[in-house]
Parts: C-alpha cells; structure tokens; sequence
C-alpha cells in the first residue's frame, strides 16, 4: 500500500516536472519567436488561415497580431499565388523563393521567405519566415544602374551597349528584322574642351545623349562607348530609314544651342557613320566596323554629315 502511494507521488512529481519542461520550452520557443527580426507565420495548411505570428511580421504588414490571424495567407504574403501555391496548392514540402508581402496600406514589399513543415499540437502546420529585402533589392538596382550606366551622360556603358547590341542581332536574326548601327561622334570636340573647359565639354557629352534619347524611337538603344563616341543601335531599322533618321538628328543638334551656367552659347555638331546588319552571316563586330568606317567617311568629307557604309565584301 504504502509503495502504491509512493509510485503515484514519484509519478506526479515526474508529470509535473514534464509540465514545467514543456512551459519552459514553450517560453523560449516563444522569446525565440518574439525577439528574431525575421516576420514568422504559422499557417494551416488545409484552410490556408494564419494562426500565428510574431510581432516582426505585425510590423512588416503593418497591423496587430489579433488583425492578422484567422485571415488567409495570401491576404498578406504573396497575394499573386493565390491558388498557385507551391507548398499548399502543388505538394512541394519546403519553399524558400523571393515573393511579395502587401501591407495594409497597398505597400508591396520584397521578401526572401522559407516555408517548412512544423507539428502543432498534433497537427501539421507550416511555419513560414520572411526578411524584408527591400534594402537588397534597392542595392541591387543601384549596383545594376552603375555597372550599365555611363556616369557622367546616363547612356549605357559601352559594355551594357554591346551586350543589348548582340540580343538585338540575335533577336533581328530569328524574326528577320532590319537593324542598323550608327556610330556618332561629335565634331572636334577637343576644341570645345580646349576654348571652353572640360565642364563645359561634360555639359555638351550629356545634352548630346538628351538630343538622342529625346528624337530617337523608344525602343532604339543609345550607347557611350568612349570620349565622344555615341552608337545608336535602330531596332526594325533599313539603311534608308536609319538615314533618314540620323539625318534628322544631325540637323537638330547644329541647329540646338547650349547655354552654360556662365552665361556661354555654343553650337556643336556631330558626324555620323551608318550600316545595317547584312545577312545570316553577319555579326555585330562586322557590322559595327562597317558604320565605323562610314563615320571616318563622314569625317573625311568634312564633318557635320552622315555616311552610309556599303554592304559588306563576300
Ligand atoms: P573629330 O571631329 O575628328 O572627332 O575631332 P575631335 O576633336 O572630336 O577628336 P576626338 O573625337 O578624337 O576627340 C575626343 C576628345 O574628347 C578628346 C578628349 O579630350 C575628349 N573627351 C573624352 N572624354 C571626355 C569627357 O568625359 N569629358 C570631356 N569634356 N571631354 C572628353
Ligand atoms: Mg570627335
């Protein structure tokens, strides 16, 4: 009898020590969630319903935690794969992908999310964390602008240029489009730096790429590769219509005028060398060469002109 008593005492104490282990690891799991500063959800998997979230996740969505859950997911991370859901909808057992959460007041903003299964009181539940990478994707497009980026006119890079210039080759190909190449260079720009100062040539490099940028088609890719050197890569372009359009274009930089901060007016004018993507055979190197030689053409019949190169020799 008195062994009997004493089993059920050791038994309760053990049970009440297995209580006290289980809140005390409910505690930490909680301080844990609580303190990462990363927004934590847990979601039933079969109503898509939020049934738990940290106070990082309030944050990012914006609301109190008592307004988030019991709402479905999609109403707050990734609103866009709604019925599409790798995890819920497609049977994939863990996710980490880039995908968006909306904030009650319309923002959208870029997350890095991980989803993986977690057991919950007997049931499967998931358990999905979320970084806000909004500062990552900010860096990035700086980091993309100025590695593609002419600093000083906002023109692609000569490197960006040839990488756009090749597609549009590859792309001109395949659908059997025209594509003409121009190569521009402004006409003894060394004088204007000389009479002038180097600001002053910076001034006329950038107002140059405004004129390009302002009467070329939108779609018509406008590169600095060097000095005062400008290639204008015209997108479903012939020869005869890129002629027409660079002689536009050289007409409406003689007849611009810059005004600089001090008070000077000064006239430039550019020369101009044009050549269209021959045949199949054909590549960008060659048929750059080509409108590069009809510049130097330009150059050598007095400036202020454009060339046409002729097709390539067989
Ligand atoms: P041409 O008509 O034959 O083209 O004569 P040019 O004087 O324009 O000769 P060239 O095209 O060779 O001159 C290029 C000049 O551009 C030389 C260089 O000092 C100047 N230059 C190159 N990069 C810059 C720049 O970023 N800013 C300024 N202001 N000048 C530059
Ligand atoms: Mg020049």
């Amino acid at each position: 009898m008195d062994n009997d008593i004493t089993d059920v005492t050791s038994l309760l104490k053990e049970l009440q020590k297995a209580r006290e282990t289980i809140r005390e690891l409910e505690g930490r799991a909680r301080t844990i969630l609580d303190s990462v500063h990363a927004g934590i959800m847990i979601i039933d998997p079969e109503s898509h319903r939020i049934v738990d979230v940290n106070p990082e996740a309030s944050t990012l969505i914006g609301v109190p935690k008592e307004q988030i859950i019991g709402h479905v997911c999609h109403t707050f991370v990734c609103p866009a794969e709604m019925g599409n859901c790798p995890i819920t909808d497609k049977g994939q057992k863990v996710d980490k992908s880039e995908r968006i959460l909306l904030t009650t007041d319309g923002r959208r903003i870029p997350i890095l999310k991980t989803v993986a299964p977690i057991e919950l009181n007997g049931r499967s539940h998931l358990l999905e964390n979320f970084l806000d990478i909004s500062g990552l994707k900010l860096l990035q497009k700086e980091l993309e602008y100025f590695a593609t980026t002419d600093p000083l006119t906002g023109a692609y890079n000569r490197r960006h240029f040839l990488e756009l210039a090749e597609a549009e080759v590859v792309r001109a190909r395949r659908y059997q489009c025209p594509l003409s190449i121009s190569m521009i260079d402004i006409d003894q720009f060394k004088e204007i730096n000389d009479r002038y100062g180097h600001p002053v040539g910076d001034l006329v490099l950038t107002e140059l790429v405004k004129i390009l940028e302002g009467r070329l088609r939108p779609n018509d890719i406008v590169g600095r590769l060097g000095g005062d050197e400008f290639a204008v890569m015209m997108v479903e372009c012939d020869l005869e219509k890129a002629l027409a359009a660079m002689a536009r274009l050289r007409k409406s930089v003689e007849e611009y005028h810059i005004l600089t901060d001090s008070g000077v007016e000064l006239w430039f004018k550019i020369s101009a060398g044009i050549a269209q993507l021959s045949d199949e055979t054909e590549d960008l190197e060659s048929v750059m060469r080509r409108a590069d030689q009809a510049l130097y053409l330009a150059k050598s019949q007095g400036r202020n002109r454009v060339e046409i190169a002729p097709p390539p020799f067989k």
